[in-house]
């Protein structure tokens, strides 16, 4: 059996650090970008570049700095699909609830045209996730788990850093939640699973699970 190859490339934007994903399977020109941030001409380039088409936009959690670009990438390929957690599709126009109000920014996106829900499973450009509700950092965080590569990769937004955690000191963020997301969610993962997040670099859950200073197993 031959396993598609999954390919990536990030783009970090200045001021957050957040990282946005474009992912493809070898020998496509399409491609899902995940949680675009703030420098969207950037983002928008390097799919160029690459010659590729994005087949969906998805959006771990509507907090701003992972929703930003959502709006030029919509303006530059229109039938692209916009894709977020059901909980959290609000966020995406409302200023306040994606916390770009309270930098003076007022941010809104284009509204999702598709939401997810725990468990389900979601499919574009060849590439097949399954969905995990991760509430804590934010109430409607989901992660987008490949499990077409070995190991598998997780998208994983602002739950799990490589020897960190996701804020929870927002308005709709809860500690205690975020914590159980990580234990029954996230480490449940096979330890070998490469956890892509939202900010800093990638990691493993095994990784977090022996030396995360705040979540052990
Ligand atoms: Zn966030």
């Amino acid at each position: 059996m031959k396993v598609a190859q999954m390919l990536l490339d990030v783009v970090v934007s200045q001021m957050f650090g957040e990282n946005a994903f474009i992912a493809r399977l070898e020998g496509r020109d399409d491609c899902l970008v995940v949680d675009p941030g703030f420098d969207a001409d950037r983002i928008v380039q390097r799919i160029e570049q690459l010659g590729l088409t994005p087949a969906a936009i998805l959006n771990t959690h509507g907090h701003a700095d992972h929703i930003a670009g959502n709006r030029e990438l919509k303006q530059r390929w229109p039938d692209c699909p916009l894709v977020i957690g059901a909980d959290e599709a609000s966020k995406l126009t409302d200023p306040e609830g994606n916390l770009s109000g309270s930098y003076g920014i007022g941010l809104t996106s284009p509204p999702a045209d598709r939401h997810l829900r725990d468990g389900d499973t979601f499919q574009a450009a060849g590439i097949e996730l399954e969905v995990l509700a991760t509430p804590g950092h934010s109430r409607g965080h989901i992660v987008f788990v490949y499990k077409g590569a070995s190991p598998w990769i997780v998208f994983g937004g602002d739950v799990l850093f490589q020897g960190s955690v996701g804020r929870a000191d927002f308005p709709d963020s809860d500690p205690q939640t975020l914590v159980e997301s990580i234990r029954q969610k996230m480490y449940s993962l096979p330890d070998d699973t490469i956890v892509l997040p939202g900010h800093g670099e990638s990691t493993t859950i095994g990784q977090e699970k022996q030396f995360n200073p705040f979540v052990r197993a």
